[in-house]
Parts: structure tokens; sequence; C-alpha cells
């Protein structure tokens, strides 16, 4: 088979890829379409830390080619999301309903493949940049045959990750305000979900500016450029202290939610500014590494401001993947419009160029 591998040096398209024979509860999936997301560059780029030769890619949907003994879930021809959260579905996280919580949701490094006969290894638990790979069945969420599986290929990583921050992690009531830094593919899918949670105001800023019409689409009210020096002032305008309470100390004003989906201090710092009293920063980007903000300690505890972390939008694959696919069929969610292009898996360094140039929501790998 075929597949992007990571080389220790970077990505590249390689031939010489065989999966292994799913064991006791293991899936294998044929992969038709993949997003490609922020981590899988930053894995090709070594900052994780990853070991090589790995097959790159964890965001995908396919069809099921093969089962393991006791796989229950899922039949051979099912269309499936593959989630990256291969939980236990035992421990104390997981009854809880909170997988992203499982201990054996991190790392999952093995070697289900080979690479011309050597091992090689897996990524994210999924590897869904290859033909043919191979999950726990618990990771296999099956779908409907009449949703495109190049735009449900999207929900295991990108649109969980934004829509599950405001769905899952956040307790987001009708009527309160928001502020959405970082308009991507995670970033539209907060404001989406913002949306959906009736939210009446989702202010969207970014520093590419053809990113306003793809943020007012998804449900933006207002966008503010993010090249300005004045971004929190400018929320604050938007967002004023009501004439009709005291005012008070320590920048009361300001949104309920900030979603951070850049993962910078200097935009982490600026969240917190744009807070109103009693408002949360929820952190979903990540510089990597040990990367660290430094914030002060009288914006907590005058006025109750919160700072918490999304992983992967704390969602619940078997409860949560259906729930966005109804929506999505409902027309109240959308998936179509996240993928900006397809790409055959030998573009991938053009759909990392579109990325970085931010002309697009979402680019797909497809592997027919
Ligand atoms: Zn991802
Ligand atoms: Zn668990």
């Amino acid at each position: 088979m075929k597949g992007i591998v990571f080389t220790g040096e970077g990505a590249e398209v390689l031939t010489g890829l065989e999966v292994r024979d799913p064991g006791p509860g293991e899936v294998i999936v044929r992969i038709v379409a993949a997003g490609v997301c922020h981590s899988d560059v930053t894995a090709a780029a070594g900052a994780f830390g990853w070991p090589a030769p790995a097959v790159l890619g964890h965001e995908g949907a396919g069809v099921v080619d093969q089962i393991g003994i006791g796989v229950t879930n899922v039949e051979v021809g099912d269309h499936v999301i593959i989630s990256t959260l291969a939980a236990c579905g035992m421990c104390k996280a997981c009854a809880a309903g909170k997988p992203t919580r499982c201990r054996q949701t991190l790392g999952n490094m093995a070697q289900p493949f080979t690479l011309n006969g050597d091992p090689c290894w897996n990524f994210a638990a999924a590897s869904v940049f290859t033909e043919r790979t191979i999950v726990k069945a618990i990771q296999a969420v099956k779908i409907p045959k009449d949703v495109p599986l190049t735009s449900a290929c999207l929900v295991g990583c990108g649109v969980m990750t934004g829509a599950g921050s405001v769905l899952y992690r956040s307790n987001v009531q009708v009527g309160d305000t928001a502020v959405v830094y970082g308009c991507g593919g995670v970033g539209l899918n907060a404001i989406q979900a913002l949306r959906v949670r009736r939210a009446s105001r989702i202010i969207a800023i970014d520093t590419e500016p053809q990113k306003e019409a793809l943020a007012r689409a998804f449900g933006a009210t207002d966008y503010i450029d993010g090249r300005s020096d004045d971004v929190v002032e400018q929320v604050r305008t938007l967002v004023p202290y009501s004439d009709t309470e005291l005012s008070g100390p320590f920048n009361a004003g300001g949104v309920d939610w900030v979603y951070d989906v850049v993962g910078h201090p200097t935009v982490t710092s600026n969240a917190l500014e744009m807070l109103d009293w009693g408002g949360t920063v929820v952190i979903i980007g990540t510089p990597g590494g040990d990367a660290k903000f430094e914030l002060p300690y009288q914006r907590f505890t005058q006025n109750e401001r919160g700072v918490i972390g999304s992983r992967a939008g704390s969602y619940s694959p078997h409860r949560d993947i259906p729930q966005i696919i109804d929506l999505y069929r409902r027309g109240e969610f959308m998936l179509d419009e996240l993928v900006s292009a397809t790409y055959p898996m030998e573009k991938f360094a053009d759909v990392v160029h579109d990325m970085h140039s931010g002309s697009i929501a979402r680019g797909v790998l497809t592997f027919d």
C-alpha cells in the first residue's frame, strides 16, 4: 500500500506499506477520505518527537474491510468515522462518559504497519493517511451511507474539537456571548456550535482577511481583524458593560466565553482581558512543547474568571458523532462547506501550503 509517512525528516508519500491482520476487538478500515489537521503537520515537522517511520493522519472516514474476533458494533461494508480516542471503555473517565480523560487515549504508540518489511509506527492511534488502517472497534463509529465520506472524515478531529469545546467542554447558555479566536477548521466548528446553542453574539477573530466571509457563513455575528492592536477594545465596544448595572473595576464588560483556538501567549492574555466577570477562556490550540503564558492573579480572584483546557472537544464518540451527523442531515450543521478542496494523497505538500496560506478551511485527501 501507499501512505504518507513521517520519515524523521518530514512527510513523504511512500509505497511498501502493509498493515497486520486485526486481532480480537480490532477493525481494519479502508480509508476513503482524510482531513489534514495541524497536528499532522506538527508531527511531520518532528515537533511531537514521534518515532519514525510512522504513518501520519488522524482525521479519517472509510469502509470497514475486516473485523477481528468479538467485534459487534460494526460489520464489513459499514461506513465509519474514525475517532482517535482508543479509550478503554472501563475506567472512571470512560464510565463518566469522558473518554478524552481516559489514560489509554494518550500516546498509543504501536507498530501495526511494516514499511518494506520493517516495523513502522502508527500515529494518534489512527494513521489514516494510507489505504487501510487498523483501529480498536471502539474507535469506529458507524454512520449512514448517504453522508459523503469526504465531509464525514472531518468529524473525527476538527469538527469535534471545535464544536465539542462549545457543546461538551463548556456550558454555554442561550443568549451567552462569545469570541472565537482563530477561524480555521476547528474555529469554524466552534462558531457553528455557538450558533446551534443560540449564543447571542459570536465574535470571530482571525489574521487572514479571507476568513471573514467563512466565519460569517458559519454563524459569526461580528468579525475583528486579529492583526489590529486593539482587539480587546474592539470586543469591549461590541459587548459593552451594561449601563443598568453598577460599573466595576477589573475590566467589567466583555464576553462570557473566549475560545482560544490559536494557543499563543499573546492570544491567551488578550482572551482573558475580553472576558466579562464570571467568563471563561477555553484553550483549544497548542503551540506544542513546553510553551508558557503568564496571567495576573487578580483577573481570577476579583471577578471569578477562569481558564480551562479542552482536549478534542471533550467528546464521547458513540454519543456525540451520531448527534453531529443528525444535525448535519437536518441542515443545522455544516460539514460539506468545511471541505475547501480535495487532493490525491500525492498532493500532501500542496494541502500544507494551502493551509499555511490561510486560503482553505480544510483540505481533504482522497484515497480511491
Ligand atoms: Zn487533529
Ligand atoms: Zn478508559
